[in-house]
This record gives C-alpha cells, structure tokens and sequence, in this order.
C-alpha cells in the first residue's frame, strides 16, 4: 500500500496539482501528469514535457538597468508533446468531462516506476469502455518515454479510431502574477522538421537564441490489424489507427528525445540509433527494467517507519522525486522544481548542495558526484560572473542559472547571495568525508575550493583584528544587503579553512600537484595563508545579552514584524508586500542563522545555539519550503520533541497536500531533500565530521520505529530505532569506528552494535 500513491479526484483545480505530483521523468526526462486526451478547453492545464537543462536565452527587461546586472537569463523549454492519444469510439471522442466517469483512479508506483490511470466511461452515446493509460520514463535509457493504452470494450463493440500525435507547436506557462515562474517569453522554439518516415514520427526543434535543438521520434504499436493513416499538420505528426474493437486493444508509443547538448548535431540518426537498439522492448519488458532499477535504488534509500502510513508515503513520494529529477550527465543538475514543471524557469540553486546532496551522498554516492561534476564544469562560468561583479580573483557561483551565467534579475535576494558558493564548498567537503575519496578532492574538489575560497579574500576586509563580508544577502531573503551575515562568515570560514586545509594536505603528500595548481591557478604560499588569517579571524556576530547569533549587523536593531496579526491570507509576504518593507522588519523567510547552526555546530556552544532557535523561531514564517525541516532538525537537537515532529510533518506531505498553495508550478525538491535531512539529521542526530561518523538517535512518540540504509566511505550501514533500542549493522565494508550517543563503538561486518536508545 505504502509504496503506491494514489487519487481518485476529478476536480479542476486537484488535476493541475496532480499534472505535478503524477509527472514522470528520470533526471533527463520530465513528462507532467497530463491527460493523454487532453482537458476541456475551459480547464487549466500546464502541459509540459522537458529535457534537463534545454533551455532558451532570453532578454531580461529593466527598467533601470546598472552595470553588471545580467543582460539574458535562461530559461528550462517546454519540448515537443509526445504524450497526446486521443480516442474515438465511432463519431464520439473520450472525454472524462462529457459522459460518465462511471470509475475513474491514477497511480503512481514508486517500486515499479510508472504511473497508472484507469477508467470505466460510459460516452453521452451510452457506449461503455474500460480504458487503461500507462507510462514511464526509462531510468535504464534515458532518452526514453514510453505509453500503453488499454482499451476494453464493455458494451460497445464497433468502429474506433487512436489518434497519436508528436506536438512540436508548444509554448510554456506564464504568469505575471507571480515572482515565482515565468512572466513572459512563452513561445521560445521554431519547428525545424515535422515527417514520418518508416513508421517514425519525427519532429524536431530549435530554441531561439540559444540555437540548441531537440528532437523527439516515436513509434506506434497495436495489437490489432487496423487501417493506418499519418498526417503532419504544422509541428504536428498525427497517426491514425482505425479498426473495430471486439477484444482489448493494446496500444504502445514509444518516443525517443535526444538534444544536441548531449547527442550532437545529428539528432535523426541519435532517434534512429536509439529505436533500432530498443526495437525489441516493449512497456512490459521496459518494466521489468525499471523494477530491478528501484529495486536497487531502494535498498540503498529507503527509509522505513513503523506506525505511520500516511508519512511513510510522504518520504517514499519525496525519495523517488529526487531521483526522477537528479541530473546524472554533468551537464545537468537538479532544478528548483526539478523535472516537474516551470516555477523558477527551470534553474539550479544553492537547494542542490544544501538539501538535496546530502540524500544521494549518503545513499547513492554516485549521482552526488555526478551533481558536483556539474559545478565543475560551470566553473568558468563562476570565474567569468565574480568578474561582471567587480572581482580580480575567484569564482563567484551564480544564484541561479542552468548552463552557467547569473540568470537572476532581482540582486538584492539574487546575486548578493554569496553564500552559494561557499555552500558549494561545503557540498564538495561533505562529499570528501563522506567517500573519503581523495583523488576526486585533488583531480576536482581542490580547484573548487580554492576559487571560491578567494571570492571570500576579494569580497571582506581585515578590521580591528576581525575579518568581516559587507552587502551580502543570506539564506533568509526577506533580510537583504547586509553587512556580517551570520550564516555567509561562518560558511566562507569553513570555505577558507578547507581551502588551505587541501593545499597543506597535498603540499605534503603530492607536491606536484601543488606545482601545477600554483602554475595553473597563480596560487602563492602567501595566498593560502590569507585564507586561513581570513578564517580564523572570521567575524561571527554574537550578541551576549541574549546569548544567540544575530542574523546580521543590524537585525536586532529593527522592529519585529507582527506575524501574530498578520491575516492568514498575506502569506507569504512575498507575493503581498514590497520588499522593502519586509527589509525594515526582523521577519525571516526562512532558516538562516538556524540552518548555519546545523550546517557548522561546533562553531557555537549549545546554549548559544538553542537560545538562537527560540529567538528566530517567533520571527520565522516559513514562506520558504526551505525552512521548516531546518526547524525540524535543530528542534530535534534542542530536545524540542512535539516541534521537531510538528515541522517534520510539513515537509513530509509539502506537496501531497499542497500546503504551499502552489504545486501546479512544480514540486518543492528541496524540500523533499528536506524530509529525508529531517530524519537522518534530526531525529537520527546523524552528523559527518572530520572525526566520523557520529548517530545521536531518538524516536518520535507516534512511531513504532524506523530504518534506513546508509552508505559511509565504501560501506553499507542498516540503522534501526525502536522504543527498545538502536541497532546498527555493518553490511559489508572494513570494520570503522563510529559514536553512537555519546559513546565510541567499532562496526564489525556480521555483529550487530546495539545500544539502548533515548525514547522520546
Ligand atoms: C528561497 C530560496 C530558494 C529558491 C528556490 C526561494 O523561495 O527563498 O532559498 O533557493 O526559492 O527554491
């Protein structure tokens, strides 16, 4: 049950939430949920197929354009519609919306990899057919999308018609209502080819400014002799079966996408080369792939709770989202939105490295790399932007962007964000101690520390014995241009610390690497040790009266926005009051000193930190889906049980229940990383440092129990939390030492370490 998300909700406003929540995709591919045959015209719709990282190059339009702001921005394309099947049942066409929906349910199925829909309808006409739609996108093939039909006659026997159409006239969603997607630039591809050809449906487009092009050719298949008809409209390629039904019809399409960031310029002969090689697969071979994928991807994911159904669904749901939108090629990464739709246009954002890393670094190593090689190769990227903003040295990440440049058009919670950077440092360290993989830290993860760790020397300035960072925005974006934000010192600290930690470490054991990074780079003895001055003398705000962290200089200084009398319907502020006047308040959209807290603890001591907690918490709206699993988190730390539960349940069903009011535009991904922080890193107490690997665990009160799976430098631990005690197994792997609630233990592969556990 637990492993199947279900609905049986025919609402207007339900299916454009679920065109998001039913979407299909596989870090390539994302096909929105949309109905096969379409909804009534009158219905919102965002109909949406995308390729990772395909995108356009669009203007951005200024009033007042300054120096530096950025002239174009990216923009993620919605690509050619394989998706549309229509069906005839003589002279009347299936519609849900006409006729009787005598049963109607979709599913998704997390452990098989497809999602279901199932109707019994009964036409204006009387004439009654069940009607099965079933799709998937290939983990094992990328380029793949794959539909079946299931059409069963009930009372009906007589003429029908299967209308599959390949779409290459698409736009994308706007709203220019919303900050959040998309204002204008809806129509960004020119039709290059429409033609069948052999049995394939081809279409092909091309974006334009950025010239990229995809391409997208499909097979049909039908378990009946019928009569075949094909006509190409515009960017339309329309094939027609028609036949009568007697028995079920088994109706297969087949559509095969390649673009030319990863296939090159011959995209025909990619599709060709692509069918030919899948000729023999069918939806129920495709299947099987997928099974044996998830069955490999869960063992080494799933997180498994005792005594809570509604919430095991909500991590399963968040877990193979994750992997449905993580980018695994190096080109691309994961969005915002992931590959669920258009919020945020498609972009990356510090929301990889911050929420969404620590799931696959500690489940499936493997596709963390992947997303740090990304960085990597946008690193040029990174050097050009710190240039545009006015630096002689570094790299400076862009706040958002999908092939590298600042995307973002609003600086004071776009560009000013700093921070990004060193949270991109943070990642690559995490992912050092994580695998202990140190040819990755020397060949990739150095140079990256090293360019941003100078970004941190170009930005501060040595004061009075401290180092300090003016007119920067952190994580909260409702507190913008400030000067010493908590969370961007104490993370570009641990950037610098760790960028000259690295050049000492090989300076000793390879000293020829260091020669080629000092030619390369134009690095100096000198340099290095800046970085660590810079670091120790880290400027970290604190104010002692009330023993917590200020967010910033003069935070504390401001009123506090009355969140108490703030109407329900005003959040989140955002979309009802100018930016300036939630600058002039301490009012946080989301978790910043708190989140620093968690990310660097040992920076602070305990009291400091809880002190911290209840301070921003009474200032905090969570208008951000980032927030509350860092609450969640740093509750569970304080000892604060019922509230660590409590914020743990809005990010659990964030986006089954829609909580944040805007699900159409896309999926909350961060989030859904968040979940799986909140009880890995909350409720486990799980932390990775230099000393180890180190497990504080408690269990909330509803819960029987939990267990999940973790891979930690070249091993596989199963941890088990029941109201009896804590037990964690060495799966495979050299013994390793590790603490478990305060005590040291040695993992031995076949023993079982077992320690009775604080119960909440
Ligand atoms: C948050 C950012 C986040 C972005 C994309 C914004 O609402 O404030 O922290 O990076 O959404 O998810």
């Amino acid at each position: 049950m637990s492993w199947k998300i279900n609905s049986y909700l025919l609402q207007e406003n339900q299916l454009l939430n679920e065109e998001s929540l039913f979407f299909t995709g596989n870090g390539y591919l994302g096909v929105r949920g949309n109905f096969e045959e379409g909804l009534p015209i009158d219905y919102a719709s965002i109909r949406g197929t995308y390729i990772n990282a395909f995108h356009d190059i669009v203007p951005i339009e200024y009033g007042e354009k300054l120096y530096g702001f950025p002239e174009t921005q990216q923009k993620l394309l919605n690509v050619i519609d394989a998706q549309t099947i229509n069906i005839k049942l003589g002279d009347e066409g299936f519609s849900l919306f006409e006729g009787e929906a005598i049963s109607y349910s979709r599913t998704l199925h997390l452990d098989k990899g497809y999602t279901e829909r199932s109707v019994h309808w009964r036409s204006p006409g009387g004439k009654e057919v069940k009607i099965k739609f079933l799709r998937l996108a290939s983990f094992k093939q990328k380029e793949l999308f794959m539909q079946k039909v299931v059409i069963e006659p009930v009372n009906y026997r007589g003429e029908i018609t299967i209308v599959s159409t390949v779409n290459g006239d698409v736009t994308n969603f706007t709203d220019k209502n919303d900050p959040r997607v998309s204002s204008g630039h809806a129509r960004r591809l020119n039709l290059n080819k429409a033609f069948q050809q052999e049995g394939l449906s081809y279409v092909e487009v091309e974006a334009l400014e950025s010239k990229l092009k995809a391409a997208c050719g499909t097979v049909h298949s039908i378990s009946q002799k019928t009569a075949r008809e094909v006509q190409v409209k515009g960017g339309r390629v329309e094939f027609s079966f028609h036949g009568s039904i007697t028995d079920p019809i088994v109706f297969e399409k087949k559509s095969v996408y390649v673009d030319t960031i990863r296939h090159g310029e011959e995209l025909l002969s990619s599709v060709e080369e692509i069918q030919s090689h899948l000729s023999t697969i069918d939806f129920d071979e495709a299947l099987k792939e997928q099974e044996a994928f998830l069955a490999a991807y869960w063992l080494d994911t799933d997180i498994q709770i005792e005594g809570d159904p509604g919430l095991q669904e909500g991590i399963r749901f968040n877990l193979y989202h994750l992997l449905q939108s993580a980018g695994r090629d190096r080109v691309s990464n994961i969005a915002a939105k992931g590959l669920s739709g258009e919020g945020y246009e498609g972009h990356y954002f510090w929301d990889t490295e911050i929420y969404m890393i620590p799931v696959f670094l500690l489940s499936n190593p493997e596709i963390a790399k992947q997303l740090l090689l990304y960085r990597y190769s946008i690193l040029d990227g990174a050097r050009e932007h710190a240039k545009i903003m006015g630096h002689k040295k570094g790299a400076l990440y862009p706040w958002r962007t999908i092939s590298g440049s600042e995307c973002s058009s609003y600086y004071p919670s776009g560009s000013a964000q700093y921070h990004i950077s060193a949270d991109i440092a943070y990642s690559y360290i995490q992912y050092y101690l994580v695998t202990g993989d140190i040819e990755f830290l020397k060949e990739v993860g150095a140079e990256v520390l090293f360019e941003t760790a100078r970004i941190w020397i170009e930005t501060g300035h040595f004061k009075d014995g401290t180092f300090r960072i003016d007119a920067v925005t952190g994580p909260d974006e409702y507190t913008c241009v400030v000067n010493n934000n908590y969370y961007t010192n104490v993370m570009a600290k641990h950037n610098l610390k760790w960028a000259s930690k690295t050049y000492k470490l090989f300076s000793d054991s390879e000293p020829g690497i260091v020669e080629e990074w000092n030619k390369t780079l134009g690095l100096e003895k000198a340099e290095v040790e800046e970085w660590l001055r810079a670091a120790s003398q880290m400027y970290l705000p604190y104010e002692p009266e009330l023993d917590i962290n200020p967010q910033d200089d003069t935070f504390l200084n401001k009123q506090k926005w009355d969140l108490q009398s703030t109407p329900e319907e005003k959040f989140p502020l955002l979309l009802h009051f100018h930016p300036l006047t939630l600058y002039r308040y301490q009012v946080c959209k989301q978790a910043d000193t708190i989140l620093a807290h968690f990310l660097l603890e040992d920076e602070q001591d305990s009291e400091t930190m809880k002190n911290s907690y209840d301070y921003y918490e009474t200032i905090t709206t969570h208008d951000s889906s980032l927030s509350s699993c860092v609450f969640s988190i740093m509750a569970a730390k304080h000892g604060y049980k019922e509230k660590a539960y409590d914020y743990f349940i809005e990010t659990a069903r964030l986006d089954l229940d829609n909580t944040h009011g805007n699900t159409k535009d896309g999926l909350h991904m961060a989030n859904m990383g968040g979940t799986w922080m909140a009880i890995i890193f909350g409720f486990a107490g799980l932390r990775i440092k230099e000393e180890g690997l180190s497990l504080n665990p408690v269990l909330p009160a509803r819960w029987e129990g939990y267990s999940f799976p973790l891979r930690y430098q070249g091993r596989k631990l199963r941890i088990s939390i029941t109201k009896a005690d804590t037990k964690v197994e060495l799966l495979s792997g050299e013994k390793i030492d590790i603490v478990l609630s305060g005590k040291n233990y040695c993992l031995v592969k076949g023993e079982s370490t077992i320690v009775t556990s604080p119960v909440y």
